[in-house]
């Protein structure tokens, strides 16, 4: 029996100040956290509630919203301003997961959600993301649910969210508050890629609390539109997904944001497809071109090299999608 400590934090100060002791964690809505302490792949010696905290609240502002690191994934995904200048966000947090666990999973508990790798969550094998140095079972073994962007040899375990992927398109920014005071983080930059060091997930100090997400609004941003294909209609993680937001004028596209979902190691942006598009004409030839620049970089393994076309192919169709709407 493992002694746990269980503190609930009444203000984001005293949260900080809590998370700064050793071995800490903060509970959210605990669907990832609490799974995986049973499983005993993360073992935090104390956890830090910061349900209670006053971080709930969704904010439209006229540059954009503002994401309470609480809300929950339910209330984001119905918020009629989501739906309205994002719809990407509403759509790809109401793919995921269940009814049940979007009532209670947060805004910062998804961002920071841990891979699904069945060899991180099983004890019995090798993985450097959960005992850094020990080798990872991975590589040699079943990738049909792995990444094909972004691995390296160490890990290539795929980053599971559906809304990350929606606001790594949108461009969202995460704001931090920590001991040494508060700060911004691109949403591109806050998942790290494995390289060397596959258990360093996130670009955040020990202890830093995620306050809130802002999304900035834009008209690509209000034509966003998210596509995810599984093995079943509902309550499954992604075999390839796309976010796309695009704005088109006089017939040419204009603005150009996407990121894929289900095949990279982060939620996984392509530059350069994006630079592509850019005054390019809105049509199917254009996004096939793109989706090849996207996905040139995919080093499938023995079991997933599927996910290459599939991914090119959602790309298109939420890039087809965006293009009607815009
Ligand atoms: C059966 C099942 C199916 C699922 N299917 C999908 C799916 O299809 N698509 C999808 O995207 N997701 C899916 N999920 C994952 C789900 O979205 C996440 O479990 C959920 O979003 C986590 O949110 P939470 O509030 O419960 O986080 P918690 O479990 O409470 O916390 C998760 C992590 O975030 C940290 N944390 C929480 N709040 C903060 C904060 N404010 N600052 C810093 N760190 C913080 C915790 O310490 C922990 O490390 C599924 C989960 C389950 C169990």
């Amino acid at each position: 029996m493992r002694q746990i400590a269980y503190q609930r934090a009444g203000s984001v100060d005293e949260a900080v100040q809590a998370a700064a002791q050793p071995e800490a964690a903060f509970l959210a809505g605990g669907t990832s956290l609490v799974d995986l302490m049973k499983l005993e792949v993360l073992n935090p010696a104390r956890v830090v509630d910061v349900t209670r905290l006053d971080l709930s609240r969704i904010e439209p502002r006229a540059d954009g919203i503002r994401l309470g690191a609480t809300a929950t994934n339910s209330a984001v995904a119905a918020h009629p301003e989501v739906k309205r200048r994002f719809p990407a966000l509403s759509q790809a947090l109401l793919s995921g997961a269940s009814p049940q666990l979007r009532n209670v999973a947060t805004v910062a508990g998804n961002l920071m959600q841990r891979t699904r790798c069945a060899y991180y969550r099983d004890l019995a094998t090798r993985c450097n993301k959960r005992s850094p140095g020990a080798g990872c079972d991975a590589i040699e073994g079943w990738t049909r649910m792995h990444a094909i962007l972004g691995g390296s040899e160490q890990c290539i375990a795929l980053h599971p969210s559906d809304m990350c992927v929606a606001l790594a398109a949108l461009e969202a920014t995460i704001h931090v508050r920590g001991q040494r005071g508060e700060r911004d983080i691109p949403f591109g930059d806050f998942h790290l890629l494995p390289g060397d060091h596959p258990e360093r997930e996130f670009a955040l100090e020990p202890g830093e609390l995620v306050t809130w997400v802002f999304v900035p609004a834009t008209a690509a941003a209000a034509r966003s539109r998210y596509v995810k294909v599984r093995d079943r209609i509902s309550y499954a993680f992604a075999l390839a997904s796309c976010a796309t937001a695009l704005e088109v004028a006089n017939g040419r596209i204009r603005v150009a944001r996407m990121a894929l979902g289900g095949v990279g190691t982060k939620p996984w942006r392509s530059l350069e497809a994006e630079r592509m598009l850019v005054g390019a004409t809105p049509r199917a030839e254009t996004f096939r071109r793109a989706a090849d620049v996207a996905l040139r970089d995919a080093r499938p393994r023995r079991d997933n090299a599927f996910k290459v076309e599939l991914a090119k192919r959602t790309m298109i169709r939420a890039l087809t999608l965006s293009a009607e709407g815009a």
